[in-house]
């Protein structure tokens, strides 16, 4: 641990990177523990930065691969056995492609806050390969991801993710166990994605369509915001009470107009 703690004192963390490196080896320890690593395990790790997390997981499991973009860091990594580093920003890696053979993908990170949400969306888009996936976040990030229609949290973010994974926060971390220590309280998620689409949602396209369309205007009812959708009468058809946000859409209702309008354009 010591020889970690030097690393971060004489590594000049970057912002553009979102750097911002685990000191708390306790921490550290419990963080790895409840991802319940096992030796054969294909887990990823995004953004390993110095080692402080992929140190622990590679004593414990055969091989690791890690996603890490600032080639400062590139030297420092390949000094730890058993680890491929793809030296890649992660929004261009195909996760489907490191599905290498009949092992879902474990995916752990601390994720660089700066671009956590479009490192989601891109790892949603690849759900079907994934296991489980690990990350520190913004706790803002967590309370948005894991909100229901009656939070005052709940948004586009919460219907995104609750429709591919179950959200299940874990530790709520400070800024002192960082260096350099962020400006906001962050926490620690675990997100499943579901084997089977519990939804029966017909089509993602439309289903997406349709989420983008309802949040598209702030504070509008959904008879206006989905208006280059669906008329009056339809959204009534489909239960739907047209003089609500779509604040208070549950993930189901989505699913149900998505539906209607994809069997409406099949017709
Ligand atoms: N895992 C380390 C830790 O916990 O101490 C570092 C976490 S730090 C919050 C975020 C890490 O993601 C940094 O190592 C940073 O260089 C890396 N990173 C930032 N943007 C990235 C990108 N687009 N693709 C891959 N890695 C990125």
């Amino acid at each position: 641990m010591n020889e970690y703690l030097q690393l971060v004192r004489l590594h000049q963390a970057r912002k553009r990177f979102g750097q911002n490196f685990l000191i708390d080896y306790p921490l550290i320890i419990k963080l790895f523990q409840s991802i319940h690593a096992q030796p054969d395990d294909r887990m990823i790790e995004i953004g390993p930065g110095l080692g402080a997390l992929t140190r622990p997981i590679l004593a414990n499991i055969k091989a690791l691969t890690v996603i890490e973009l600032d080639r400062d860091l590139i030297p420092i990594l390949s000094s730890l056995d058993n680890l491929t580093i793809i030296h890649q920003d992660v929004l261009t890696v195909d996760f489907h492609a490191l599905k290498i053979d009949d092992r879902k993908l474990r995916i752990v990170g601390n994720l660089p806050y700066n671009i956590s949400t479009p490192i989601i969306f891109h790892l949603l888009a690849s759900a079907s390969v994934i296991k489980d996936m690990h990350f520190m976040l913004q706790k803002e990030v967590i309370d948005r991801m894991a909100a229901t229609p009656d939070d005052s949290e709940y948004g586009r973010l919460s219907v995104m993710v609750q429709r591919y994974c179950q959200v299940i926060p874990l530790l709520t971390i400070p800024p002192t166990a960082f260096n350099p220590a962020p400006k906001v309280m962050s926490q620690f998620v675990r997100l499943i994605p579901y084997e089977t689409d519990p939804y029966g949602i017909e089509s993602d396209e439309t289903f997406f369509e349709v989420v983008k369309c309802a949040f598209s205007m702030k504070r509008k009812t959904l008879r206006n915001t989905l208006k280059p959708l669906f008329t009056q009468e339809e959204l009534e058809l489909c239960g739907i009470d047209s003089s609500l946000r779509a604040e208070k859409l549950s993930i189901i209702e989505f699913a149900t107009l998505a539906n209607q309008l994809f069997a409406k354009r099949q017709s």
